[in-house]
């Protein structure tokens, strides 16, 4: 009877040790599938997903909030000059700038290449104006050191509003300040545009 008792005990404990090991993969799959793998930060992908609760959220509390697409200006020269790994760091380094001067409850995605997004969750569009300026100067006056080199480079914003009456989908908010952003590339570059109708 020990005997069987112990052999069920072993058997229960490598259970536990199995499921404890396929819930860690689990969930670092699940941390895999939802971050950019330079940056760590969130992927499009789940931006786009929990943009989308937060807009239906909002459509029951009644607030409106702000999205900000960003790019880095004449980025191709960057990797040009100083190659497609230094190019990298760069595009790291921007990431924890953002990280740094942004709030732990914003969204603060890598949507491909140079180009980012930000989810402010209560910012007006005045709000969101005065951060995009912040960071647009933040970036202007900093001086990034990879190996050797002194790297400087500047960003441009597009920042668009969500009107939780009429926005129905995230993606147009999206376009909107997408646009906005080529504008300000159109204007000469780092700069911030607001979308405005
Ligand atoms: P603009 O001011 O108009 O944004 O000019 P740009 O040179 O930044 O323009 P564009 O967006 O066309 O070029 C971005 C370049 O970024 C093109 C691509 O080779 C490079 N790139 C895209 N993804 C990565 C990446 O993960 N790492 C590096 N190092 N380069 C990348
Ligand atoms: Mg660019
Ligand atoms: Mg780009």
């Amino acid at each position: 009877m020990d005997a069987l008792t112990n052999l069920s005990n072993t058997v229960i404990e490598e259970l536990n040790s199995a499921n404890k090991n396929l819930e860690e993969a689990q969930n670092k799959l699940i941390e895999q599938a939802n971050h950019d793998y330079l940056t760590n930060l969130y992927n499009r992908r789940y931006f786009n997903e929990v943009a989308q609760i937060f807009l239906q959220a909002t459509k029951r509390e009644r607030h409106d909030f702000s999205v900000m697409m960003l790019d880095i200006d004449k980025f191709k020269n960057i990797n040009d000059i100083y190659g497609h790994l230094i190019g990298d760091e760069v595009i790291k380094s921007l990431s924890a700038i953002l990280i740094e001067s942004t709030r732990a409850t914003d969204i603060v995605a890598r949507f491909g290449g140079e180009e980012f997004a930000i989810l402010f969750p209560s910012a007006d569009i005045q709000t969101s104006f005065e951060i995009a300026e912040k960071l647009r100067l933040i970036v202007k006056n900093k001086t990034i050191k990879i190996d050797a080199h002194q790297i400087k480079f500047t960003i441009s914003i597009g920042i668009s509003s969500i009107n939780y009456r009429h926005d129905s989908h995230i993606t147009e908010a999206l376009d909107r300040a997408d646009k906005a952003l080529y504008e300000a590339k159109e204007n000469g570059r780092n700069k911030t545009v607001i979308f405005l109708k």
